[in-house]
């Protein structure tokens, strides 16, 4: 469930203060809008019994967030810096620390 701080292959910071917010967002979206609306979608065609569809959705709304972390952090990232690219590390003028030891 860590984030690691640098790149292990090129040291880019991968931490940054704030970041996690925009990583949790994803994760909620994903969460939510991704595959609970389908559980409830699913629900409301008769699909799934309601029973069924409540401890089907706790189940996602539990384990769910905590395997797509990593991945929402990455699309967070990548999102961030495709919208921003003036703020990719390469772009500022400056190196990042080189890779740790
Ligand atoms: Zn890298």
């Amino acid at each position: 469930m860590r984030i690691a701080e640098n790149c292990p292959q090129c040291g880019m910071r991968w931490w940054r203060d704030g970041f996690y917010l925009g990583a949790l967002v994803v994760n909620y979206a994903v969460t939510v809008f991704g595959l609970l609306l389908m559980v409830v979608l699913a629900t409301l065609h008769g699909w799934l019994a309601p029973r069924v569809a409540v401890a089907l959705s706790l189940g996602i709304a539990v384990i769910f967030p905590w395997i797509f972390y990593k991945w929402s952090w990455s699309f967070w990232l990548a999102s961030y810096y495709g919208v921003l690219p003036g703020e990719l590390p390469a772009n500022l003028g400056h190196d990042e620390p080189e890779l740790r030891e």
